[in-house]
């Protein structure tokens, strides 16, 4: 039976059945539980936890996500990088509905949403400048690559608020400064993986034009399920491709990101 894990993947609820011998476990976390039982099991030879972000249910709106116990849970597991598939929406016309973006860059445009553990007891100021493994980019840009995937490899994921979508005026701004997709929960969860020094990719299936992009009535919540519905498979096989092209040793900058730091607590192991 597999009770630890090496990878995490935080994704949709589509994602379970990836699994050989899975087990559920319950992880309790200094920050309450997590947005639900997590599922251990393996993917070939690796190890993978499986936590759907919003609850099986699907209960947690994107503001709501219990983002800090999500990751120290996966920690405490012994994950150590992490998968992040999500829905986006482009910024640009180029970049159509079942395109695969692996962005290298993110803005942050929440607000209101804790995004540190480092809130007590002494300042810990973590580097992000560059906020994805860039190992786990490269797994996942070959990957996807290699099964013709639709592929944008690099760009810049900006994480607004929500739950409600851009206004046009927003999106237009968001596409005049360069960047290329915006979702919902692409943060703080990238930061908080940073901080306890495990690595994060973001795999991001395009599954609308934003709405000041193209004319039109803008997103609606339905249109974005159903494209992401119709997609899981998809997805689904990108992640277990992507699992088996993860580095077994950390080699990149992600594992070290917290020498020399004096932290106010020891980190899960
Ligand atoms: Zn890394």
């Amino acid at each position: 039976m597999v009770t630890r894990a090496e990878i995490g993947v935080i994704g949709g609820s589509g994602f379970y059945s990836l699994l050989d011998d899975a087990t559920e476990v319950e992880v309790p976390t200094p920050y309450g539980p997590p947005s639900d039982v997590i599922t251990v099991g393996r993917i070939g030879s690796r190890t993978v936890a499986f936590l759907p972000r919003h609850g099986r249910d699907h209960r947690f709106a994107p503001h709501l996500i219990p983002y800090r116990a999500n990751l120290w849970a996966l920690r405490s597991l012994g994950v150590r990088q992490v998968l992040a598939p999500s829905a986006v929406g482009s910024l640009r016309p180029e970049v159509g509905p079942g395109a695969l973006v692996v962005p290298d860059q993110l803005v942050d445009r929440t607000s209101g949403r804790v995004q540190t553990y480092y809130d007590t007891d002494g300042v810990v100021h973590v580097a992000f400048a560059d906020p994805y493994c860039p190992a786990g980019r490269a797994a996942a840009v070959s990957t996807a690559r290699s099964a013709q995937w639709d592929l944008v490899d690099g760009g810049t994921l900006v994480v607004i608020e929500g739950p409600r979508f851009s206004t046009r005026a927003e999106s237009r701004w968001f596409s005049s400064n360069g960047w290329t997709i915006v979702g919902m929960t692409g943060f703080p969860e990238s930061i908080l993986a940073r901080e306890l020094a495990m690595c994060y990719t973001s795999l991001s299936l395009v599954t609308d034009h934003d709405a000041g992009v193209e004319a039109g009535e803008g997103v609606t919540h339905e249109e974005v399920l159903a494209f992401f519905a119709a997609n899981v498979e998809r997805m689904r096989s990108l992640v277990t491709e992507v699992v088996a092209a993860l580095p077994e040793e950390r080699a990149c900058p992600c594992s070290s990101a917290l020498d020399g730091l004096k932290l106010p607590f020891d980190l899960p192991e």
